[in-house]
């Protein structure tokens, strides 16, 4: 299922710039791993934009997002691990 959000299957912390892939502990490599994360699925074309934004849970920059750097000033606050269950952010927060 492409339509699903993988993204907490790596680390985006980016310690020493690196993002980690969770279960072998190495640095994620989209080559080795396959497309985890969302934003690679869009540039291989399994994932278009409208889907990535309604399921993807790692949105850089977005408020919501659970990808570390957009909470960059709140570093003391825990990531959140991933829920699940969790139906996809509705629609209408994108109109
Ligand atoms: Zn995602």
């Amino acid at each position: 299922m492409n339509n699903v959000c993988q993204c907490h299957l790596i680390d985006w912390s980016g310690k020493n710039g690196k993002y980690i892939h969770i279960s072998s502990g190495t640095t994620y490599d989209s080559q080795k791993h396959g497309a985890l994360d969302c934003q690679t699925k869009v540039k291989e074309g399994s994932l278009n934009y409208s889907e990535y934004f309604k399921t993807c849970k790692y949105i850089p920059g977005d408020p919501k997002s659970h990808f570390p750097n957009a909470s960059e000033k709140i570093k003391k606050v825990i990531i959140p691990r991933f829920e699940e269950g969790i139906p996809p952010i509705s629609e209408k927060l994108f109109k």
